[in-house]
C-alpha cells in the first residue's frame, strides 16, 4: 500500500460515533505530516462524508497554519455546498474573528432554506452577527418575495423565521411584506409559527391586512392565528366583525383567538354565538373562550349550554370551561351533569366538582348514599380490581419508591394539585397513596400509563391520579 493509500484508508475509518478510536486515528494521520494534507482536503470536499469532516478539520489544523486554513475555506466557500459548507462555516464561526464572521454572512444567508443543518446554523448564529446580518437578511427576503417560482415560500418562511429572532424594529415591515407575498397557502402554518416571536407592534399592520378586501380568506385566517398568539387586547375589537363571517371555520378561529387574547369587551358577542350559532365548532370555540375569560357573566350561558346543547362536543367544552368558575350555580349544574348520557362528560363534571369541595360536599354525600352508581361512574374511572392489583403488587410499590424519599414526599410534591376526598373530605395526607401501572400488554401496545394514585378507602373513591410515565 502506498503512503497515500494508507492515509486514505485511515481517513475512511474515521467514525463520528466512535470518538476515542477516531481521535487515535487522527493522531496516526497527523504523523504522516505534509503527505496527509492533500488526502485530507480531498476527503473533506467529498460531500457524502458527513460527521467525519469535523475530525478532518482537526487534523488539518495540526498540519497547516490555522490562518491559512481559514483563508482557504473562505476563498472556496462559493464552490462548496451541503455538509462541506456546513462544517466549514461551523469551523469558521468557532475559530474565526469578527472580520471573518462578517465575511461569512452572505454564505450563511444564501444557504438558508435548503439544508437542515445549514438552516440550524443560520438560526443559531445570524442573530448574533448584528446589524450587517440583519440588513443582508432583509435584502434577501425582499428578493425572495419577488420570485415567482412555486417553491419560493419554503425559503422565504425560513428567512422570516430567522428575521424575527432579531430584536429590532426593522424586522416588522419586511416580515409583514413577506407574509403578504406568500403564494402557497399551505405555508401559512409555518408563518404563524415564525410570527410567534413578533411583538405587539405588528398588530396594526396585521389588522390593515384583515380589513383589506383584496386579502384572501386564508391570509385572513393566518392573521387571526397570529393575533391570537400576540395576545394584544386592542386587536380583539378589530377581530369582532369576523364573528359574523359567513364561513364557520373563520368564526370559530376568531372565537378561539378571543380566548387567547382575553378582552372582556367581547363577552356578549361570545355568549350570543354560544347560544345561537348553528355550527358545533363555533359554539365549542365560544364555550372555550368564555372559560378562558374567567368572568362571572359567562357562568349562566355556560351552564345553559351544558344543560341544553344537543351536541356532546359543545357540552364537553362547557363543562371543561365551568371548572374555572366557582359558586352554588356552578355546583348545581355540575351535579346535574353527573347524569349526562356521555360518561366522559360525567367524569369531567366529577373532576370539576373535586375543586368545589365546600359547596358540593352535601350534594355528593346524598348522591353517594342514594345513587352510588352515579358517583361510581363519574369518580372511579378505573376498575377497583385493577387498583387493588397494583397496590398489592409489592414489587411495583417498592420499585416506584426507589428514587424518592418515601410516599410523604410524593404527597408533598403534588400538594398544589391534590384534592380532598369529595365525599368525606379527608385531606390528601389522610388518603391512601400508591403507584399504579397499566398492564404489560398495554406497554407492549405503546399505550402504557403509570403514575401516583390517591384513594379514599372509606368512601371507595379514586380521588387523584398523577401521570408520571407513558409510552
Ligand atoms: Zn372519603
Amino acid at each position: 500500500m502506498s503512503k497515500k493509500e494508507s492515509i486514505v484508508h485511515l481517513i475512511e475509518k474515521l467514525n463520528l460515533h466512535r470518538v476515542d478510536e477516531s481521535q487515535k486515528i487522527i493522531q496516526q494521520i497527523i504523523a504522516y505530516g505534509d503527505d496527509a494534507i492533500e488526502p485530507l482536503f480531498e476527503a473533506f470536499y467529498h460531500d457524502e462524508k458527513t460527521g467525519e469532516k469535523e475530525y478532518i478539520l482537526d487534523a488539518l489544523i495540526n498540519l497547516i497554519d490555522h490562518d491559512r486554513l481559514v483563508e482557504h475555506l473562505i476563498r472556496i466557500m462559493h464552490c462548496i455546498h451541503g455538509f462541506t459548507r456546513y462544517y466549514s462555516l461551523k469551523h469558521l464561526l468557532e475559530f474565526g474573528n469578527e472580520t471573518i464572521h462578517h465575511q461569512l454572512i452572505p454564505f450563511i444567508i444564501e444557504s438558508i432554506g435548503g439544508h437542515y443543518y445549514l438552516d440550524k446554523l443560520a438560526r443559531d448564529h445570524l442573530p448574533h452577527l448584528g446589524e450587517p446580518a440583519l440588513n443582508q437578511l432583509i435584502v434577501a427576503i425582499d428578493r425572495q418575495s419577488q420570485l415567482q417560482n412555486t417553491n419560493r415560500d419554503d425559503r422565504l418562511c425560513e428567512l422570516v423565521f430567522i428575521l424575527v429572532s432579531f430584536n429590532d424594529e426593522k424586522i416588522l415591515k419586511p416580515a409583514i411584506n413577506a407574509l403578504k407575498s406568500v403564494q402557497n397557502e399551505g405555508m401559512y402554518q409555518s408563518f404563524i409559527w415564525a410570527f410567534k416571536k413578533v411583538s405587539a407592534k405588528v398588530v396594526s399592520d396585521l389588522i390593515e391586512i384583515l380589513k383589506d378586501s383584496k386579502s384572501s380568506y386564508s391570509l385572513k385566517l393566518c392573521i387571526v392565528h397570529i393575533l391570537a398568539n400576540v395576545r394584544d387586547k386592542q386587536s380583539a375589537l378589530s377581530l369582532l366583525p369576523l364573528l359574523n363571517h359567513s364561513n364557520e371555520e373563520m368564526r370559530s378561529f376568531v372565537a378561539y383567538a378571543f380566548g387567547d387574547i382575553g378582552n372582556r369587551a367581547v363577552i356578549p358577542n361570545l355568549i350570543e354565538l354560544l347560544k345561537t350559532d348553528p355550527h358545533i365548532y363555533v359554539r365549542m370555540a365560544s364555550a372555550n373562550a368564555l372559560g378562558e375569560m374567567r368572568d362571572d357573566t359567562a357562568i349562566q350561558p355556560l351552564i345553559e349550554s351544558l344543560q341544553a346543547d344537543k351536541s356532546s362536543e359543545v357540552r364537553r367544552m362547557a363543562v371543561s370551561s365551568l371548572r374555572h368558575y366557582k359558586g352554588v350555580d356552578v355546583v348545581t349544574a355540575l351535579i346535574q351533569a353527573l347524569r349526562d348520557e356521555e360518561t366522559d362528560i360525567a367524569v369531567m363534571a366529577g373532576y370539576a366538582l373535586r375543586s368545589q369541595f365546600d359547596d358540593a360536599r352535601s350534594h355528593l354525600q346524598a348522591l353517594h348514599k342514594e345513587e352510588p352508581e352515579l358517583i361510581e361512574r363519574a369518580f372511579n374511572t378505573m376498575k377497583w380490581e385493577f387498583i387493588n392489583l397494583c397496590r398489592n403488587d409489592e414489587e411495583l410499590q417498592k420499585s416506584s419508591l426507589s428514587d424518592v424519599e418515601g410516599i410523604s414526599s410524593i404527597i408533598d410534591y403534588y400538594n398544589d394539585q391534590s384534592h380532598n376526598c369529595p365525599i368525606c373530605g379527608k385531606s390528601p395526607t389522610e388518603l391512601t397513596w400508591f403507584y399504579i401501572s397499566s398492564s404489560p400488554e398495554s406497554w407492549r401496545m405503546l399505550v402504557g400509563r403509570a403514575g401516583w394514585q390517591s384513594v379514599c378507602d372509606d368512601c371507595k373513591i379514586q380521588v387523584n391520579f398523577f401521570l408520571t410515565t407513558m409510552n
